[in-house]
């Protein structure tokens, strides 16, 4: 049996490929014996164009500074109270969400570099959204089209953007609402995103939409027994195995990312009925 941390740190390095390569590889990858050294992790994480790192296969970090702190925590002790689905991200200890009226307006543009795939990203996009508004009316994305043409992290005039990646890393990856104004957009490989079997493109956008509103993935909870991430995050559900924010590929009991009724519950958890 290896120790906890090794798996933390086998674990989160392997995650960086996980949600494009779904399937049995994923596990034959968390194999490693040892924590990494930081400069090994480092090496090991992916960084997209902008110079962000990309961690548990979708989520940003801002630089090297902000990788480092996250390793720090990654490897530090766990906290003793974390066995008691949906889990939301903590940041020193305090929930990551947004406030109740920022998250009734949670606006965002489609950049239409997406070409010929523009189309399928807005529909995809107003679907995971719908996911969510349907459970909370807390909830409330907003797409405001007359930023696409401009769609990027500079342009204010709304809360995130969606832009495309040529990268094969991920199908798409997104933040957290504590990721800073000039960090928060959600990328998409737009042909991965309409090649995922039985992930369809509302369901993965719908996960990306479940970190942008503060969760994180269902599978860092103990009861998953694999792919662990870090202790950073407050239970706010019963376990549940087919969370749209648990990987199937981790010990996973649906396929296809679809929203859970205790996805439901969770979401109401924070952001209220
Ligand atoms: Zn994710």
């Amino acid at each position: 049996m290896k120790s906890k941390l090794s798996r933390i740190a086998a674990a989160t390095i392997a995650a960086s490929a996980m949600v494009l390569t779904a399937g049995p590889s994923a596990h034959a990858q968390v194999a490693q014996d040892r924590v990494p050294t930081f400069a090994e992790f480092k090496a090991a994480t992916f960084q997209d164009v902008g110079g962000q790192y990309v961690v548990n296969g979708d989520e940003v970090i801002a630089d090297t500074q902000a990788l480092r702190d996250y390793y720090d925590r990654m490897v530090a002790k766990p906290k003793s109270s974390q066995e008691n689905g949906l889990v939301v991200n903590t940041v020193g200890g305090v929930d990551d969400k947004w406030s109740a009226s920022q998250a009734r307006n949670l606006t965002y543009c489609v950049s239409t570099a997406f070409g010929s795939d523009y189309n399928a990203v807005v529909s995809a996009m107003s679907q995971g959204a719908g996911i969510w508004e349907s459970a909370s009316s807390g909830v409330n994305f907003i797409y405001v089209p007359s930023a696409d043409s401009n769609c990027t992290v500079s342009n204010n005039s709304v809360l995130f953007s969606v832009e495309p990646t040529n990268t094969n890393q991920y199908i798409a990856r997104a933040f957290f609402p504590s990721t800073s104004d000039s960090q928060r957009n959600v990328l998409v490989n737009s042909t991965s995103l309409q090649n995922s079997g039985s992930w369809t493109p509302g369901n993965i956008l719908g996960h990306e939409l479940g970190h942008a509103l503060g969760f994180r993935h269902e599978h860092t909870r103990p009861e998953a027994g694999t792919c662990f991430e870090d202790n950073n995050w407050r239970p706010l559900t019963p376990y549940d195995s087919a969370s749209i924010m648990h990987y199937p590929q981790c010990n996973g009991s649906s396929a296809d990312l679809s929203f859970t009724a205790t996805d439901g519950d969770g979401v109401r958890a924070i952001y209220g009925g």
